[in-house]
């Protein structure tokens, strides 16, 4: 089920984290709280790994992996819609248009940086000119790995909570997000918001899912 130890130890480990975070009586508040804690626990985990074998050619304003879909969880755009809801700019500097993120705004910078998913935490790239041509892009495999295991840990967390725990499309899932009223809240108390967001079935984290 798991390559390594340290996936299976990532993943036990956030899920712990989500079931104590986001169990019964939780508040909105804890969800980007507790990702926020979960940032941490990556970045302490890379901190261990051996370095990548050239440095990592990602840089502010680069956004080649932004016009790819992202695979987000509902406690990632929630809080992502939260983030939004407070920028002095709302969403009014935000640009639509497809393949571009509907996230990125007229400058090309993500603007909930700061609160972005783990699957584009997990994007990297030692070679930006590979990103341009939208191949063979060479990547540091432990950044990956481990933000998309801490990812899988909050799917495993939230189906233990008896959650919606289904892989989502970004786009579809932060239009439900932010034009649903009370979304968080509904979502806590069990609501199942973003059935019409689902990514198709069949991906690695449902097969762990469903094999565990
Ligand atoms: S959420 Fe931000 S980092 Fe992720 S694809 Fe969208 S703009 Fe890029």
């Amino acid at each position: 089920m798991f390559a390594n130890a340290l996936e299976k130890e990532i993943v036990e480990t956030v899920a712990a984290a989500t079931v104590e975070a986001l169990g019964p009586g939780a508040e909105p508040d804890a969800i980007p709280a507790l990702l926020t804690e979960l940032v941490a626990v990556a970045e302490g985990i890379l901190e261990h790994q051996a370095p990548p074998e050239r440095p990592l050619d990602c840089r502010s304003g680069c956004n080649h992996c932004c016009r790819a879909p992202v695979e987000v969880t509902a406690p990632e755009v929630l809080a992502l819609a939260a983030a939004l809801l407070k920028r002095p700019k709302g969403l009014a500097d935000l640009v639509e248009a497809e393949p571009r993120c509907p996230l990125l705004d007229r400058d090309g910078l993500c603007a909930v940086y700061d609160s972005r998913p783990f699957f584009c935490r997990a994007s990297n790239s030692m070679d930006v000119a590979a990103c341009q041509r939208g191949a063979d892009v060479p990547i540091w495999p432990a950044w990956w790995s481990v933000h998309r295991h801490v990812q899988g840990g909050l799917l495993f967390g939230i189906a233990e909570l008896g959650r919606e725990a289904d892989r989502l499309d970004l786009r579809p899932a932060i239009a439900i997000a932010l034009s649903e009223p009370r979304a968080a809240e509904r979502w806590l108390a069990g609501e199942r918001l973003f059935e019409s967001a689902l990514l198709p079935s069949g991906t690695r984290w449902l097969n762990i899912l469903q094999g565990r």
